[in-house]
Protein backbone atom coordinates (compact mmCIF):
# COMPACT_ATOMS: atom_id res chain seq x y z
CA UNK A 1 0.00 0.00 0.00
CA UNK A 2 0.95 3.42 -0.95
CA UNK A 3 2.19 5.82 2.07
CA UNK A 4 -0.56 8.33 0.81
CA UNK A 5 -3.23 5.22 1.34
CA UNK A 6 -2.18 4.01 4.51
CA UNK A 7 -2.07 7.54 5.82
CA UNK A 8 -5.98 8.10 4.15
CA UNK A 9 -6.98 4.65 5.38
CA UNK A 10 -5.78 5.87 8.81
CA UNK A 11 -7.57 8.90 8.94
CA UNK A 12 -10.64 7.28 8.40
CA UNK A 13 -10.23 4.86 10.71
CA UNK A 14 -9.56 7.41 13.38
CA UNK A 15 -12.49 7.12 15.96
CA UNK A 16 -13.47 10.94 16.21
CA UNK A 17 -13.89 10.88 11.76
CA UNK A 18 -15.48 7.43 12.34
CA UNK A 19 -17.79 9.56 14.55
CA UNK A 20 -18.46 12.52 12.77
CA UNK A 21 -18.90 10.36 9.33
CA UNK A 22 -21.76 8.46 10.99
CA UNK A 23 -23.56 11.43 12.72
CA UNK A 24 -23.32 13.37 9.36
CA UNK A 25 -24.41 10.15 7.36
CA UNK A 26 -27.77 10.39 9.55
CA UNK A 27 -28.15 14.04 9.60
CA UNK A 28 -28.06 13.95 5.98
CA UNK A 29 -31.06 11.07 5.87
CA UNK A 30 -32.99 13.00 8.29
CA UNK A 31 -32.70 10.32 10.92
CA UNK A 32 -31.05 12.56 13.33
CA UNK A 33 -31.48 16.37 13.47
CA UNK A 34 -29.89 19.05 14.96
CA UNK A 35 -32.56 22.04 16.20
CA UNK A 36 -32.34 26.00 15.63
CA UNK A 37 -34.01 28.70 16.84
CA UNK A 38 -36.28 28.74 14.45
CA UNK A 39 -37.43 26.11 11.97
CA UNK A 40 -39.01 25.93 8.70
CA UNK A 41 -41.74 23.79 7.25
CA UNK A 42 -40.22 21.59 4.17
CA UNK A 43 -43.40 21.15 2.77
CA UNK A 44 -45.38 24.26 3.25
CA UNK A 45 -43.18 26.97 4.26
CA UNK A 46 -44.40 28.18 7.82
CA UNK A 47 -42.13 28.52 10.53
CA UNK A 48 -42.72 25.36 12.62
CA UNK A 49 -43.88 25.28 16.64
CA UNK A 50 -41.94 23.49 19.51
CA UNK A 51 -43.26 21.48 22.39
CA UNK A 52 -42.05 18.80 24.22
CA UNK A 53 -43.10 16.13 22.21
CA UNK A 54 -41.08 18.19 18.97
CA UNK A 55 -41.77 20.44 16.55
CA UNK A 56 -44.83 20.33 14.64
CA UNK A 57 -46.07 22.47 11.51
CA UNK A 58 -49.45 24.65 12.17
CA UNK A 59 -49.59 25.55 8.44
CA UNK A 60 -51.85 24.70 5.42
CA UNK A 61 -50.64 22.94 2.09
CA UNK A 62 -52.73 23.43 -1.56
CA UNK A 63 -52.31 20.90 -3.76
CA UNK A 64 -53.98 21.23 -7.04
CA UNK A 65 -57.02 18.63 -8.17
CA UNK A 66 -56.99 18.90 -11.95
CA UNK A 67 -60.50 16.45 -11.68
CA UNK A 68 -62.11 19.10 -9.72
CA UNK A 69 -60.60 22.39 -11.39
CA UNK A 70 -59.79 23.75 -8.44
CA UNK A 71 -57.61 22.60 -5.20
CA UNK A 72 -57.55 21.32 -2.02
CA UNK A 73 -55.93 22.95 0.97
CA UNK A 74 -56.21 20.58 4.43
CA UNK A 75 -53.68 20.81 7.69
CA UNK A 76 -50.16 20.67 7.24
CA UNK A 77 -49.57 17.72 8.93
CA UNK A 78 -45.31 17.80 9.10
CA UNK A 79 -43.53 16.81 12.30
CA UNK A 80 -39.78 16.60 13.93
CA UNK A 81 -39.49 13.68 17.40
CA UNK A 82 -38.11 15.26 19.67
CA UNK A 83 -36.33 11.77 19.82
CA UNK A 84 -34.55 12.36 16.70
CA UNK A 85 -32.97 16.21 18.26
CA UNK A 86 -29.36 14.91 19.10
CA UNK A 87 -28.19 18.88 19.67
CA UNK A 88 -28.34 22.11 18.13
CA UNK A 89 -26.80 24.97 16.05
CA UNK A 90 -25.60 28.22 17.59
CA UNK A 91 -24.19 31.48 17.45
CA UNK A 92 -20.91 29.54 18.59
CA UNK A 93 -21.30 25.98 16.32
CA UNK A 94 -23.45 23.35 17.06
CA UNK A 95 -24.02 22.31 20.49
CA UNK A 96 -24.19 17.90 20.40
CA UNK A 97 -26.15 16.09 23.37
CA UNK A 98 -23.07 13.82 23.73
CA UNK A 99 -24.31 10.97 25.95
CA UNK A 100 -27.51 10.39 22.89
CA UNK A 101 -24.37 11.24 20.35
CA UNK A 102 -22.38 8.62 21.42
CA UNK A 103 -25.04 5.92 21.78
CA UNK A 104 -26.22 6.51 18.40
CA UNK A 105 -22.91 6.27 16.97
CA UNK A 106 -21.43 3.04 19.14
CA UNK A 107 -25.08 1.46 17.65
CA UNK A 108 -24.42 2.04 14.36
CA UNK A 109 -21.01 0.83 14.27
CA UNK A 110 -22.04 -2.11 16.53
CA UNK A 111 -24.91 -2.96 14.03
CA UNK A 112 -22.43 -3.24 11.23
CA UNK A 113 -20.20 -5.27 13.43
CA UNK A 114 -17.77 -2.61 13.65
CA UNK A 115 -17.22 -1.24 17.15
CA UNK A 116 -15.71 1.34 18.41
CA UNK A 117 -12.23 0.47 19.98
CA UNK A 118 -12.16 3.78 22.05
CA UNK A 119 -14.03 5.38 24.86
CA UNK A 120 -16.32 8.52 24.46
CA UNK A 121 -13.92 10.67 26.27
CA UNK A 122 -10.59 9.43 23.97
CA UNK A 123 -13.17 10.56 21.03
CA UNK A 124 -14.24 13.46 22.75
CA UNK A 125 -9.64 14.26 23.27
CA UNK A 126 -9.67 13.66 19.79
CA UNK A 127 -12.08 16.32 18.56
CA UNK A 128 -10.17 18.57 20.80
CA UNK A 129 -6.71 17.79 19.62
CA UNK A 130 -8.38 18.19 16.35
CA UNK A 131 -9.00 22.04 17.41
CA UNK A 132 -13.00 21.21 16.55
CA UNK A 133 -14.46 21.87 20.29
CA UNK A 134 -15.19 25.63 20.96
CA UNK A 135 -15.80 25.63 24.23
CA UNK A 136 -15.67 24.03 27.23
CA UNK A 137 -15.80 24.05 31.15
CA UNK A 138 -12.79 23.94 33.15
CA UNK A 139 -12.25 20.43 33.73
CA UNK A 140 -14.13 18.58 30.97
CA UNK A 141 -14.37 18.95 27.41
CA UNK A 142 -18.37 19.32 27.71
CA UNK A 143 -20.12 22.83 28.45
CA UNK A 144 -23.34 23.58 29.53
CA UNK A 145 -24.59 25.91 26.77
CA UNK A 146 -28.37 27.53 26.09
CA UNK A 147 -30.18 25.88 23.38
CA UNK A 148 -31.77 29.37 21.67
CA UNK A 149 -34.27 26.61 20.37
CA UNK A 150 -35.66 26.27 23.54
CA UNK A 151 -34.55 28.33 26.04
CA UNK A 152 -33.07 26.01 28.10
CA UNK A 153 -29.40 24.97 29.27
CA UNK A 154 -28.21 22.10 27.96
CA UNK A 155 -24.74 20.28 28.86
CA UNK A 156 -23.44 19.34 25.50
CA UNK A 157 -20.01 19.08 23.54
CA UNK A 158 -19.41 22.37 21.43
CA UNK A 159 -18.36 21.87 17.62
CA UNK A 160 -16.88 23.98 15.36
CA UNK A 161 -19.53 23.85 12.39
CA UNK A 162 -16.64 22.44 10.47
CA UNK A 163 -17.03 19.08 12.20
CA UNK A 164 -20.23 18.64 10.33
CA UNK A 165 -19.58 20.38 6.72
CA UNK A 166 -23.14 20.20 4.55
CA UNK A 167 -25.33 20.48 7.61
CA UNK A 168 -28.65 21.54 5.75
CA UNK A 169 -30.28 18.24 5.18
CA UNK A 170 -32.13 17.63 1.79
CA UNK A 171 -36.39 18.47 2.33
CA UNK A 172 -38.03 15.34 2.45
CA UNK A 173 -40.07 14.24 -0.71
CA UNK A 174 -43.47 14.17 -0.57
CA UNK A 175 -44.56 10.65 0.76
CA UNK A 176 -47.90 9.28 -0.50
CA UNK A 177 -49.54 8.62 2.71
CA UNK A 178 -49.42 12.32 3.67
CA UNK A 179 -51.74 13.14 0.97
CA UNK A 180 -54.22 10.85 1.88
CA UNK A 181 -56.96 12.88 3.04
CA UNK A 182 -57.26 14.34 -1.19
CA UNK A 183 -58.41 10.82 -1.59
CA UNK A 184 -61.28 10.73 1.17
CA UNK A 185 -62.34 14.11 0.44
CA UNK A 186 -62.66 13.34 -3.51
CA UNK A 187 -64.85 10.46 -2.39
CA UNK A 188 -66.99 12.33 -0.62
CA UNK A 189 -67.69 14.52 -3.38
CA UNK A 190 -68.03 11.56 -5.73
CA UNK A 191 -70.70 10.08 -3.24
CA UNK A 192 -72.45 13.71 -3.25
CA UNK A 193 -72.17 13.58 -7.30
CA UNK A 194 -74.02 9.98 -7.34
CA UNK A 195 -76.35 11.18 -5.19
CA UNK A 196 -77.61 14.62 -5.99
CA UNK A 197 -80.04 15.01 -2.62
CA UNK A 198 -77.21 14.78 -0.52
CA UNK A 199 -76.04 17.94 1.49
CA UNK A 200 -73.12 19.88 0.49
CA UNK A 201 -72.20 18.79 4.27
CA UNK A 202 -69.56 19.55 6.78
CA UNK A 203 -67.50 16.65 6.10
CA UNK A 204 -65.89 18.15 2.81
CA UNK A 205 -64.96 20.90 4.92
CA UNK A 206 -61.46 20.43 3.99
CA UNK A 207 -62.42 21.81 0.55
CA UNK A 208 -63.11 25.60 -0.57
CA UNK A 209 -66.20 26.33 -0.88
CA UNK A 210 -65.13 27.74 -4.24
CA UNK A 211 -63.87 24.12 -4.98
CA UNK A 212 -67.47 22.57 -4.32
CA UNK A 213 -68.87 25.41 -6.52
CA UNK A 214 -66.97 25.43 -9.42
CA UNK A 215 -67.42 21.28 -9.48
CA UNK A 216 -70.88 21.70 -9.53
CA UNK A 217 -71.56 24.01 -11.79
CA UNK A 218 -69.07 21.75 -14.35
CA UNK A 219 -69.89 18.45 -13.51
CA UNK A 220 -74.15 18.84 -12.90
CA UNK A 221 -77.07 20.71 -14.40
CA UNK A 222 -77.92 23.58 -12.73
CA UNK A 223 -80.74 23.24 -10.80
CA UNK A 224 -82.85 26.32 -12.56
CA UNK A 225 -81.57 24.56 -15.69
ZN1 LIG B 1 -46.02 22.66 6.90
Amino acid sequence: MLAREQQAAHAQNRPATIVLDVLGDKLARGELLLEKKEMICPHCGEGLHRTDAGWHCQGVRVVPDTSLMGSHTYPCSYRIDSRTIIGFEYDRGIGLYWEATWHVVAQARAAQRQPIQYSSAAVQQQLDNDGLVVECSADRLTKTIRNPAIGKVCRVLALSRLALPGLEPEPEPESEPELEPVTNVTNDLLSMVTDPTAPVSAKIGLVTDVTIDSYIHEGQPSPTA
